[in-house]
């Protein structure tokens, strides 16, 4: 008998420690086993590999996690209820797992991990975005982690994976792909967690390449983008105007026509931009 088997349903495990779903945490469990086996083995072989898993809850990708051969699961979860239902996983997986109570925006995960660490997560929508946003922008790049394996509502994941031309294509998709290959791996409708959401949700994964695909400082980048995509239904040459009294002509060495709109311009165009700019 493999360890999960020894657990109980995680139906009996919700209410035997009264875990209520609270909507300001974001709950919206998932309690099919075979799916959050299938979750994470969207993450690939994980067996050399530490496991950062944000919002475990009652543990159902937990369990996944581990069943399908996780080296260690590092868990952070806010609330505290669900703490003891953890502690029975970690017994059925002695030494694969530790959790600690805290916020993940808080918390230091990567002092408990071995790098390069994968980040699994059916993450509270609340602090979802935030979450992805500072583990896509490290001070340093490659990252301590090698992928991400993140459950976003629909909508958010498209906008990571979104293409130049499309109304998903905005900030998110740049910084995501600027460093990072993106996928989506798994579309879920609402019936999948207790309790449903009000929309569909997708598992994203997203692979740190080693080098950003394009040249180009960080900041700058983001400033262009930024201010790009504030306007974006404007000419670039009036968006991007207070970043350069010359925006014209950078957008020239950039091969961007001045009348051209923000969610038109490919990633490498915006690269291009962003170094033109940095270099007077
Ligand atoms: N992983 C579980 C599952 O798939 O069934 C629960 C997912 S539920 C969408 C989100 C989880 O994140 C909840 O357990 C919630 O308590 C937890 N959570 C919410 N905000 C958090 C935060 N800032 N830091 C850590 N955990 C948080």
């Amino acid at each position: 008998m493999s360890a999960i088997d020894t657990l109980p349903p995680l139906s009996e495990v919700i209410k035997r420690h009264q875990l209520s779903a609270r909507k300001s945490l974001g709950q919206n469990f998932l309690l099919d086993l075979n799916l959050t086996a299938r979750i994470a083995r969207v993450a690939g072989d994980l067996s050399d590999t530490d496991v950062l898993e944000v919002g475990p809850g009652p543990g159902g990708l937990t369990r996944g996690l581990l069943a399908e051969g996780a080296r260690k699961v590092l868990a952070v979860e806010k609330d505290a209820r669900c703490l003891p239902a953890l502690a029975e996983i970690a017994e059925a997986y002695p030494g694969r797992l530790e959790f600690i109570e805290g916020d993940a925006l808080e918390v230091d995960a990567a002092a408990h991990l071995t790098p390069p660490y994968a980040i699994c997560a059916n993450l509270p929508y609340n602090v979802g975005t935030e979450l992805l946003v500072r583990w896509l922008t490290p001070k340093v790049w490659p990252p301590a982690w090698r992928s991400l394996t993140l459950m976003f509502q629909k909508e958010v994941a498209e906008r990571i994976v979104a293409e130049p031309g499309s109304k998903a294509y905005g900030r998110l998709a740049l910084l995501a792909q600027w460093r990072c290959d993106a996928r989506i791996a798994l579309t879920l409708p609402p019936g999948a967690f207790t309790p449903p959401p009000k929309v569909s949700s997708a598992v994203v994964h997203l692979t740190a390449l080693p080098a950003p695909r394009f040249e180009a400082d960080a900041k700058v980048l983001e400033r262009v983008v930024a201010a790009a995509f504030n306007q974006r239904r404007k000419m670039l040459r009036a968006a991007l105007k207070g970043l350069s009294p010359q925006i014209e002509d950078h957008l020239a060495v950039a091969g961007i026509a001045p009348t051209e709109r923000a969610e038109r311009v490919p990633l490498e165009q915006f690269c291009a931009l962003a170094r033109s700019l940095a270099a007077v």
